[in-house]
């Protein structure tokens, strides 16, 4: 097919490449997301190097804003900045990152939470020098802490729930920056998974629940912590342990202390939706490989929901893994009939009229007459407001499907998350406004099918720890202590000079 034919043909597939178009820019608002990554050396003459290579390999956890800290023994340096970390760290600034310590960070924010002053790491200056933190996760006691906080004099010109860790470590009467951290975060509730560096120390913490993932590896005689196993393998660092909930790690002069200092929580709750759709699937976390507990998830799901039909299709890319499993369970074909293309996606938003004409050119007709006739399950991994599955039910329709089946590998989306998540409000879930039968009538498809809550939890056994489901059951671990809209998007504010941070890349 050439561009010209493609370009003038009428008909199903022109308005599949037009809603495929329409599907990329919707999508990015009809999903979770998640928060943060973090990533940090401790021994290695290129730590910052290391540590921007680690952010890149977790990209995927935030794309609003990313930094790095390092420390050269004294003093420490920041640079940190808006966008990708690829188009933010060039060789000068790298270079300008000395010392053998450095912890990293990405961030992703909604609209609103888009300022330079929410990146991180946080860098802050207390008696016994000089410390960073990156942080991934979400406080729910931080107004709380907050108000008290300012009632005894601090002055708090974010609205980070993150910010309140850091006042409380200055005020810690701890005589170690480490007991200090200790100090501050027994007074906090909530998810955290965070690395703070010190002049001489890297120290790694994560709540008793564990909601956030953080992983130990080993690069030489180097230590590595990092929010996913992709980023160890992507440096050739090799993968030790999870650091375990409740578990504080401290690394000093290249050997590692291992700490518990707070009271077991009553069940482990680790983030499933880590495993369902935010973590990349080449990582390994709470001892499972991602990829194939979605995997896995499909299969379930297809046992739960067994239907008659042609072909398998996943939604481009979270459905990949849950439709494939679907379809080695039931035996129907697996097709990436729907294709993605960043050309269409890049095209859709840019204003002048002669780059949107581009758009009808683009080729995209490698499902040409694939949906004709045929009996369609469509994969998808969750559904969040349902915009983006009623554009493809459409889609597909169009492009001339006898049936399409829905099936989807989590359970209906019922309640935001208070731990670290970026959730629309509950009236915004379609799952908490609409049941299933109503949903499938929005969408306009077949037959819908979600994966049970108890089909999850059984798949989810095979994990090292005691999950968290609560924005599919309504079981929140800890309860949320805020009013209103969850303030978890403001992160570290900076209380010490910035070295590098204006910098230009492009230098
Ligand atoms: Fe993860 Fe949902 Fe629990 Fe939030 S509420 S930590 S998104 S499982």
């Amino acid at each position: 097919m050439s561009e010209r034919s493609f370009a003038k043909e009428p008909g199903a597939s022109g308005a599949l490449e037009e809603g495929l178009a329409r599907w990329a820019a919707l999508r990015e608002r009809d999903r979770f997301h998640d928060e943060c990554g973090v990533f940090g050396v401790h021994g290695h003459a290129e730590a910052a190097h290391l540590t921007y290579l680690g952010l890149y390999a977790l990209q995927h956890r935030g794309q609003e804003s990313c930094g790095i800290a390092s420390s050269s023994g004294g003093e420490h340096t920041l640079h940190r900045a808006m966008g990708l970390v690829a188009d933010n760290f060039s060789d000068k600034v790298l270079r300008g990152l000395q010392g053998r310590h450095a912890i990293g960070h990405v961030r992703y924010s909604t609209a609103g939470g888009s300022h330079l002053r929410n990146a991180q790491p946080f860098c802050a200056s207390i008696d016994e020098g000089p410390v960073a933190l990156a942080h991934n996760g979400n406080l729910v006691n931080a107004q709380a802490i907050r108000r008290e906080l300012e009632g005894r004099g601090s002055i708090l010109t974010s609205t980070s729930d993150s910010e309140v860790i850091v006042h409380l470590l200055a005020r810690s009467r701890e005589r170690t920056p480490e007991d200090r951290l200790i100090d501050a975060l027994s007074r906090v509730k909530g998810a955290y998974s965070l690395l703070m560096l010190t002049d001489d120390a890297l120290v790694a913490a994560r709540d008793v629940y564990g909601f956030r993932p953080l992983v130990l590896g080993r690069l030489g005689k180097a230590w590595v912590l990092s929010s996913e196993t992709c980023a160890l393998d992507l440096i050739g660092a090799e993968y030790v342990r999870d650091v375990e909930p409740g578990e504080v790690v401290v690394i000093r002069r290249g050997r590692l202390r291992s700490l518990w200092p707070f009271p077991s929580a009553p069940r482990g709750a680790f983030c499933v939706f880590e495993h369902i759709y935010f973590a990349r699937p080449d990582s390994n976390l709470a001892g499972h490989n991602v990829y194939l507990f979605r995997k896995e998830l499909g299969r379930v799901l297809a046992r739960e929901h067994p239907v008659a039909a042609d072909m398998v299709v996943p939604v481009l890319d979270s459905g990949n893994a849950a439709a494939l499993g679907y379809a080695e369970e039931s035996g129907i074909p697996y097709e990436t009939a729907l294709i993605r293309n960043q050309y269409v996606k890049r095209t859709f938003i840019e204003p002048s009229q002669s780059v949107r004409d581009f758009r009808v050119k683009v080729k995209h007709n490698a499902s040409r007459g694939l949906f004709e006739g045929k009996r369609v399950v469509l994969v998808e991994d969750s559904i969040v407001r349902g915009t983006t599955l009623l554009k493809l039910v459409g889609l597909i329709r169009s492009a001339g499907a006898r049936e399409v089946h829905v099936r989807v590998s989590s359970p209906p989306n019922t309640g935001p998350c208070h731990y670290g998540i970026d959730t629309p409000t509950r009236e915004e879930l379609i799952a908490h406004r609409h049941s299933v039968e109503e949903i499938r009538a929005i969408l306009g498809c077949d037959t819908l099918g979600y994966l049970s809550l108890a089909g999850l939890r059984r798949t989810a056994e095979q994990l090292k720890h005691g999950i968290c489901d609560a924005c599919f059951s309504d079981e929140y671990p800890i309860p949320a202590e805020y009013r209103g809209e969850i303030p978890q998007l403001s992160l570290f504010r900076p209380v010490v000079e910035i070295v590098g941070e204006d910098t230009d890349p492009s230098d």
